[in-house]
């Protein structure tokens, strides 16, 4: 979501001449988009700060946008006394008032630097520029915010109710990306499966964009299991440009951590779900976030989530040691587990997930799937974009020409090595042209 914001600031710096730069200590103005999710994120953003200051030109504007603004602007402002703008998440569809507002014209007036972390009566969403496309898969925010108040969570606080978007602005914006040469779009939401649209929820969306000539594929990220109803399910059997892959995080296996964490469902929930989606689209790959060492996580608890992983037999994940967040009812629990406990737990549940990882893309070896290709890869005529199953996947062609021939295309490749990050393919057509090359001529 944060890759999508950025983006939008983009969007609506363009009309006042702003364009992005891949130097940032020349640029006019910084903006550090930040995240306040894990303790880590947030203290990264003041020694990023701290080297921005060291290295930009004179007179280089420093704004930080996102969570951390919106959860310490006021420390930030004091920690770092040469920022010149904090915008939090719901605001940045302001930001030309509030970069005119900190221009050291302003300096004389008292007003030069400037906070803005407000929760807007008006959506930022009815204020933004169309979005501009860069590449074939494009994001798509459609939900935002959260009420589920998960005990370790910080993003009810910093990104507010959840909100919807309304329908017909997210047709209109998923029809602008395709005309403007998106083939892929992933819906996105901190809750996107809790999308409440006027007329019913994701699933009813999901088949309204399916019906927009030239948009293949369609993926949503991130899910909560309770907002996994039966229409949506459904949806994974009957449209086929919703991709087979779903990133659905459970956070623990254990149901009396599940119960702390106010997860409100238990793992029988969780299975059940995978099952009912296993039976409508039997190749579906699956993804998830784990928490290791919450609060009053015991060695048992722990090993209820190894199990869970086991038989789910996941295609990739996420994990994480847990990380006390201020204000969060997590962080006040007597019960906290030692870092060194935490490190070993994350280390075990990180082997077994990568050894999923491994044998699930060994098991796309010799077949053929269709590619989106989206990125040049690093070496010559190398070509990377993503598999059905977002597996990373990598092709060399014969010259510059044919990789620019199927670069933002999808294509049919043929799978010839798996590792644990990626995979390597063939383009099919050259596949078939090598084999038939290899047969012996029947005359
Ligand atoms: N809405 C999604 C998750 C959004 S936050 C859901 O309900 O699953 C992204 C991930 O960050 C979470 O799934 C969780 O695994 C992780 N996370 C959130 N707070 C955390 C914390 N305090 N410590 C460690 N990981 C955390
Ligand atoms: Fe955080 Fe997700 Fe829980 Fe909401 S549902 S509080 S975003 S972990």
């Amino acid at each position: 979501m944060n890759v999508y914001d950025s983006a939008r600031m983009a969007d609506v710096l363009a009309p006042e001449g702003y364009v992005s730069t891949d130097a940032a200590y020349d640029a006019d103005l910084v903006i550090l988009n930040t995240c306040h999710i894990r303790e880590k994120a947030a203290e990264k953003v003041y020694s990023e700060l701290g080297r921005i200051r060291d290295s930009k030109e004179e007179g280089t504007m420093i704004a930080v946008a996102g969570c951390v603004a919106q959860a310490e602007g006021d420390e930030i402002m004091r920690r770092a006394p040469y920022v010149d703008i904090v915008v939090g998440p719901q605001s940045y569809h302001r930001l030309p008032k509030l970069i005119e507002d900190a221009k050291p014209a302003q300096k004389s007036k008292g007003r030069s630097r400037v906070v803005d972390t407000d929760f807007p009566a008006e959506s930022k969403f009815d204020f933004l520029p169309a979005a501009e496309v860069h590449g074939p898969s494009a994001f798509l925010t459609i939900q935002e915010g959260c009420d589920k108040f998960c005990a370790f969570c910080v993003v009810p606080y910093t990104r507010g109710v959840e909100f919807s978007r309304p329908v017909e602005a997210v047709l209109k914006e998923a029809r602008q990306l395709v005309a403007d040469g998106a083939v892929e779009l992933t819906l996105l939401g901190q809750n996107v499966n809790a999308y409440h649209g006027d007329d019913g929820g994701l699933a009813g969306l999901i088949r309204k964009l399916a019906d927009i000539e030239g948009l293949e594929r369609l993926r949503y990220t991130t899910s909560h299991p309770r907002d996994m109803d039966a229409d949506l399910i459904a949806v994974h059997g009957d449209v086929p440009q919703l991709m087979p892959y779903l990133h659905l995080p459970i956070q623990s296996g254990s149901d009396a951590i599940l119960a702390r964490m106010n997860r409100k469902h238990g793992a029988a929930d969780y299975l059940k779900i995978i099952d009912e989606l296993r039976k409508v689209r039997p190749d579906i790959a699956l993804s998830s976030d784990f928490i290791v060492g919450h609060p009053g996580e015991t060695d048992a608890d722990f090993e209820a989530t190894m199990s869970l992983i086991r038989s789910v037999e996941y295609a990739q994940a996420y994990s994480f040691k847990y990380s006390k967040r201020p204000g969060t009812p997590a962080s006040d629990m007597d019960d906290q587990i030692p870092e060194d406990v935490k490190a070993a737990r994350l280390t075990a549940l990180q082997t077994l997930l990568n050894e999923q990882q491994l044998a699930f893309n060994e098991r796309t070896v010799d077949i053929s799937m269709p590619v989106l290709f989206e990125r040049r890869g690093k070496l010559a005529n190398q070509i990377a974009g993503r598999s059905p199953y977002m597996q990373s996947v990598h092709v060399t062609c014969q010259n510059a020409e044919e990789a620019d021939q199927y670069f933002g295309k999808i294509v049919p490749v043929r799978v010839t090595g798996a590792f644990a990050n990626s995979l390597a393919g063939c383009l099919e057509n050259e596949a078939r042209r090598e084999s038939t090359q290899r047969e012996p001529a029947r005359a």
